[in-house]
């Protein structure tokens, strides 16, 4: 599929969320089911933590700009919470004395993979998006579980609740403001879907789960490519994702091709999403036909 979005004709606004803590929305974001890339920042005492750097350098500088407008205190703390090019390819923007912060599996994956990660993404979002200028910036400090950033006079918590989308997925909260940025875990809310691009559905699930466990009922989650939600509407991709396992798991059990499972695993409730037929045709239920069909063969 070619891009649901333009990257050279995105807007970003920055929208305050409680005193000092940012959400950074595409201008269309109440307008469709999916958008450009989500990204926010918190402003403490001494510095400020930036999430995401957005798929170019013009978008990162946008961003930066956003920071600008607010504080002119220092950008110390940039986090990426995946190695996907939107969210990351813009590291290399933000000034030097801002320390990138990934989970292991993030650094690895920019490190050996990211010139064939540019075609993939020029492939994806087409050329002249500013994704030829891109430089690899991986992370400084790597967080395999968990760690407290202080801004001064401000916590912000990094961490890794397990596999979701990709191996290296990072979640920033913040505590006193109750704000919590996923990634790509979760596009946006209903009627968005999950995207397995690495398979695993059983894991997105006790991930999306554990999220949700984590979270007070009045939190905000700022997800990946949509508007801002609360940890109820999490309900929403993991009744999909298990009954997605369900039915699969029963025409794999019944020894169905994977053709035929795409005609009895329809779904059809959940077709109001605008990418459905790409993102449960042609990605999920392949990717959970193949995982479940692996585990068949192992028991
Ligand atoms: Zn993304």
């Amino acid at each position: 599929m070619s891009s649901p979005w333009d990257a050279a004709t995105v807007n970003l606004v920055s929208k305050e969320l409680s005193p000092g803590v940012f959400a950074v929305l595409p201008d269309d974001v109440n307008e469709k089911d999916h958008v450009a890339t989500t990204a926010g920042f918190i402003i403490g005492e001494r510095a400020v933590l930036v999430i995401e750097s957005m798929v170019n350098g013009d978008l990162a500088s946008q961003l930066i700009g956003l920071v600008r407008r607010e504080t002119s205190k220092p950008i110390r703390f940039l986090v990426n919470t995946s190695y996907h090019g939107d969210h990351a390819y813009g590291n290399f923007v933000f000034p030097d004395t801002a320390v990138v912060i990934q989970h292991p599996a993030t650094k690895r994956y920019m490190d050996e993979n990211f010139e064939d990660d540019r075609k993939f993404m020029l492939d994806l979002m087409g050329e002249g998006k500013g994704i030829e200028r891109v430089q690899s910036r991986s992370a400084d400090i790597i967080v395999p579980d968990m760690i407290t950033v202080d801004l001064g006079g401000r916590l912000v918590e990094v961490r890794h609740f397990g596999f979701a989308q990709t191996p290296g997925d990072l979640v920033i909260w913040s505590p006193d403001a109750k704000v919590l940025w996923v990634g790509n875990m979760i596009q946006a809310p209903s009627p968005a879907l999950p995207w397995l691009l690495e398979g695993r559905h059983r894991d997105t699930i006790t991930t999306l789960a554990a999220v949700k466990a984590f979270l007070p009922e009045d939190a905000t989650i700022i997800p990946g490519h949509g508007k801002p939600m609360r940890p109820a509407d999490i309900e929403f991709p993991l009744a999909y994702l298990r009954e997605l396992d369900a039915a699969v798991e029963k025409a794999v059990a019944e020894g169905q091709s994977i053709e035929d499972t795409l005609k009895t695993v329809e779904m059809s409730r959940f077709g109001e999403y605008s990418l459905f037929d790409w993102a449960h045709n042609t990605v999920n239920v392949p990717a959970a036909y193949s995982n479940l069909k692996k585990d068949a063969e192992r028991a």
